[in-house]
């Protein structure tokens, strides 16, 4: 490397670094910078300006020439000096240039490069960097080193300070913000500060002490004249004067007057608090864990402690009684200081819900309603009790068209059983018809089919009753008797289950002992038995569904081990490992990918695993993955579906950021919305719909895989599901999944939205790094998932439909395809990239801004309310209510004396008011003028 000082075309100095020894093999050329202090940053970028000569351009240099350099880096703690050694770099990059001159540019001026490589994580005092040249005619002009950080910044009334960012790309750090003065928190105040240097997603807010009003993120001194704000508040107290203390300290609140916080009446100004907010209940057999987060108004005191109410409802939601005495409550039920309670001892299979509602010191002061959380579960687990029903017999008439079918309830019921009746039907000509029916109750009856009818009755399994059936008779004409039998007892079964453990323990030894090489979870022996033809399991024709998790394998068809060669493993999941192979059928072998129980397995995982084949057996759909078979012959559990060669979507896009056309991520979410539309028409509600459960073949073509969620919903198509236990994928699911766990078509709707998110942002995480619980809260105060770098408009609008709060509201997955379909047609409406809120900074402006912007398919659900309270004025909702306003156009046209004319008084809230009316009028000028909603 030579250093050289020259001038520029004005005669300016410029040092440059050269090397162009690009006559002489086998270069090794290092040029390092002097130590750099880290600073504080965790990640620093390096902007390197060169200009590269074009091998081509320079006779007798093939072979020896090269057109790239690499960048490196060490970290140290201090200085070395000369001492460092180039084995001891790292490799950040080879950087090749754009742009090379060729030696009619030489005299004038060089093209040149610019590129930008990221450095780190880092975490020593230091570090250096250095360039390796292999053989190139290369200049370095410039070397800037940088780091981003976030500015200082105040929202909601709380200070952040300036904060560095994280140590990679999509990192994002947590920074809590300090109320400003004259205000207090309300609820923790925090922001995360993204790779970027920008500011994300604010939670929590302080909100102005007694007597301050906002003005400009600060609180300002202005006393709220007597009877508006401290008014208001007292507003909730018993009417009249109060008097408080006792003896000479006695004192008389005034009513009407606003008490300075001096005044022992200042304790009296504040309100019961508001509801808590986020419960999240947990269910375990017959307890339950409730979490929540405080209520968002404390009622400006700090007093808060929590009590809850447990109510029974064994037959619908609107039936409820107080719960039994024999229920436990961990710590305590009432006054409870921390945010979270274990109830215990509930019945099993029984329908509860539960209120948890915040008090403190005046909220008996209070003449309103509490307010309460409140969250509806049914307990999962039977205690030590028979759930099978014992004798049931069955009544027809000869000539009639109907059957009736009557048993009696197991003598411990347990809390509500539903029972399943199987049955089908014996038509001669057409073989057999049947299906599940799950209905609650000691009687069913139904329209007689057309043949002799075989039913067969079992209460509804649970995770520890499976609830047997009752021998099945054949049914014809006069009343039949189908059996006296009575299911066996609880130790019975106890005793069958531990023979059930101790038989699979040693059958696991066994091959574990006789599988010396393990492939893909099962030993090569089993492939070499004899071959075997394909068949259907039952011979049952796929057209009627099955609750997953229950029979099994009526739709799948067992394949003999010895057809399948295994080849390689490609990943592993939950249950065990996914292995590459092949399977051999007439003629020719297709490749597989073949998932494989893990060892050790228990009956209920082996029966799980299974149910999942069983669900994706029903389907046939080019976009949804196919079921090849499985293989269940002995311990084995497999479940063999088509080889999807690009593995799943998310890992797909990491590996290919930014390599394809938005045409090409529009085609692979419109396969994946045609899947989906496929399933949300069968019924079925996948509850895991994510890029990770999505697989992509050689064509690009988007497959949805991973049922083991998947649930089957009544013929309703606004049926939603609800259930009581088991992980929930936080970042994918629709706020009322996680709230009430009712999923439905719509929830999937959501967690598409998610998953165009993820396509767009190549497979980035959604929501970064932030925890769980702050996504639930951010997404509850309207924050919704920015536009990813170069998503277009019209799909960003699109995921925003997705996440309408209001589950009707959302598009359905028939209109999602049609949306795509038309962008597809029409390339030009993918031009307009989503650039008017990039990065919505507050979920106050995320809402306004984002839902004004409307157009999509019910996207235009903001109201009024919704308007003042994304600007923390709901307390002005009855004022614009009796002012007539009753849609957001409306307001558009309000002017200073109309907020005044509705006795809004305060300066401050006028202003603010105002203001953003103003925004929203701003906004709606830079689209395309005001939408239809509005
Ligand atoms: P799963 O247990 O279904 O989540 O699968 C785990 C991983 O195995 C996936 O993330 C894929 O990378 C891979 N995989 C699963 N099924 C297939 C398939 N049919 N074709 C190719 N790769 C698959």
């Amino acid at each position: 490397w030579d250093s050289i000082n020259e001038v520029d075309e004005s005669f300016r100095p410029i040092h440059t670094y050269q090397v162009c020894n690009v006559m002489s093999p086998n270069q090794n050329n290092w040029l390092r910078t002097s130590w750099v202090p880290r600073d504080g940053a965790r990640r620093v970028y390096a902007e390197i300006k060169f200009t590269l000569r074009d091998c081509n351009s320079m006779p007798g240099v093939l072979g020896t020439c090269k057109e790239t350099f690499n960048l490196y880096y060490l970290e140290s703690d201090r200085d070395l000096g000369a001492s460092t050694q180039e084995s001891q770099f790292l490799k950040i990059d080879t950087i090749a240039a754009d742009e090379s001159f060729t030696g009619a540019d030489l005299g004038v001026r060089r093209k040149l490069n610019t590129e930008v490589r990221g450095v780190g994580p880092l975490s020593k005092r230091g570090f250096y960097l250095a360039f390796q040249d292999i053989g190139a005619c290369l200049a370095i002009l410039s070397l800037r080193i940088y780091y981003k950080k976030c500015p200082t910044m105040v929202r909601n009334l709380a200070a952040f300070s300036e904060a560095v960012t994280g140590a990679d790309s999509s990192s994002l750090v947590e920074v809590r913000g300090q109320c400003v003065r004259h205000s207090e928190e309300r609820d923790t105040p925090k922001m995360y500060c993204s790779a970027e240097g920008e500011w994300l997603v604010p939670i929590g807010k302080c909100v102005c002490s007694a007597g301050y009003e906002e003005r400009q993120d600060a609180c300002v001194g202005e006393r709220a004249p007597c009877g508006l704000a401290g008014g208001l508040r007292r507003g909730r107290l018993p009417g009249g004067p109060v008097r408080i203390g006792t003896g000479s300290d006695r004192v008389r609140c005034p009513y009407n007057k606003y008490p300075p916080p001096s005044s022992p009446c200042y304790s009296l100004r504040p309100g019961p608090p508001s509801a808590p907010v986020n419960l999240i209940s947990s269910v375990n057999g017959t307890s339950v864990t409730l979490e929540w987060a405080p209520p968002l108004d404390p009622g400006g005191r700090s007093d808060i402690t929590y009590n809850a109410v447990c109510r029974r409802c064994p037959w619908a939601l609107g039936h409820c009684e107080k719960c039994g005495s024999g229920t436990r409550f961990v710590p305590q039920q009432t006054s409870l200081v921390q945010a979270s309670l274990l109830v215990a001892n509930l019945l099993a299979h029984m329908n509860y819900s539960f209120w948890i509602e915040a008090v403190n010191g005046v909220s008996d002061l209070s003449p309103e309603p509490r307010q309460a959380a409140v969250v509806n579960i049914t307990t999962n687990q039977a205690g030590p009790a028979d759930a099978s029903p014992t004798k049931s017999q069955s009544r027809s008439g000869p000539g009639q068209t109907s059957v009736s079918l009557l048993w009696q309830e197991p003598e411990q019921p347990n809390g509500i059983i539903r029972y399943e009746i199987k049955y089908y039907e014996e038509v001669p000509a057409s073989g057999r018809r049947g299906g599940w029916r799950t209905r609650a109750g000691g009687a069913l009856g139904w329209t007689r089919p057309r043949g002799p009818l075989v039913p067969s009755l079992r209460a509804a399994p649970s995770p520890a009753s499976r609830g047997l059936f009752l021998p099945s008779g054949s049914l014809q004409g006069g009343g039949a008797r189908i059996g006296g039998f009575k299911g066996p007892r609880y130790d019975t079964r106890t005793i069958v289950w531990i023979c059930l453990t101790l038989i699979t323990g040693l059958v696991v030894l066994l091959l574990l002992l006789i599988c010396k090489k393990r492939h893909c979870g099962y030993s090569k022996a089993f492939q070499d038995s004899d071959e075997e033809k394909m068949h259907y399991q039952n011979g049952q024709e796929p057209h009627t569904y099955e609750e997953p998790g229950r029979a099994g394998r009526s739709f799948t068809r067992e394949i003999e081990a010895s057809r399948i060669h295994i080849e390689k493993i490609i990943g592993s999941g939950e249950s065990g490992e996914v292995c590459y192979g092949r399977l051999r059928v007439p003629g020719q072998q297709d490749a597989v990918a073949i998932k494989a129980l893990k060892a050790g397995y228990t009956e209920r995982q082996r029966r799980d695993f299974l149910s999942e084949a069983s669900i994706m057996g029903q389907f046939d759909h080019p976009n949804i993955i196919r079921l090849e078979g499985v293989v269940t012959r002995g311990r084995l559990a497999m479940i063999v579906t088509e080889y999807m060669e690009n593995g799943s979507l998310d890992a797909f896009l990491r590996t290919h950021d930014g390599q394809f056309t938005i045409m090409q991520l529009v085609g692979m979410l419109r396969g994946v919305g045609a899947g989906m539309r496929y399933l949300s028409d069968l019924g079925y509600v996948h509850r895991d719909l994510a890029a990770r459960n999505v697989l992509v073949d050689g064509n690009l073509v988007c497959k949805v895989s991973d049922f083991g969620l998947s649930r089957v919903l009544e013929d309703d198509p606004d049926a939603a599901y609800t259930t009581t236990g088991g992980k929930i994928p936080i970042r994918w699911t629709a706020p009322e999944a996680i709230a009430f766990r009712t999923f439905s078509s719509a929830s999937d709707v959501w967690s598409f939205g998610v998953v165009m998110w993820e396509v767009l942002a190549y497979g980035e995480r959604p929501y970064w790094n932030m925890t769980n619980r702050d996504v639930i809260s951010s997404v509850e105060e309207g924050y919704r998932l920015p536009a990813p770098m170069g998503c277009p408009r019209a799909l960003h609008q699109l995921m925003l439909d997705c996440w309408h709060k209001d589950r009707a509201q959302r598009p359905r997955f028939s209109q999602i395809v049609s949306i795509l379909d038309a962008l597809i047609r029409n390339p030009e409406s993918l031009r307009t990239t989503a650039t008017l809120c990039p990065r919505c900074p507050a979920p106050a402006f995320a809402r306004s801004c984002f839902d004004l912007r409307g157009g999509g398919a019910g996207s235009g659900g903001l109201t009024v309310g919704d308007w003042l309270d994304s600007i923390r004025m709901g307390r002005y909702r009855d004022h614009f209510a009796a002012g007539g306003y009753s849609s957001l156009g409306m307001v558009l046209r309000m002017n200073a004396q109309d907020v005044r004319a509705l006795g809004i008084t305060l300066m401050g809230h006028q202003k603010k008011i105002l203001g953003s009316i103003q925004t929203m009028r701003a906004q709606l000028t830079s689209t395309q003028g005001p939408r239809r909603h509005l």
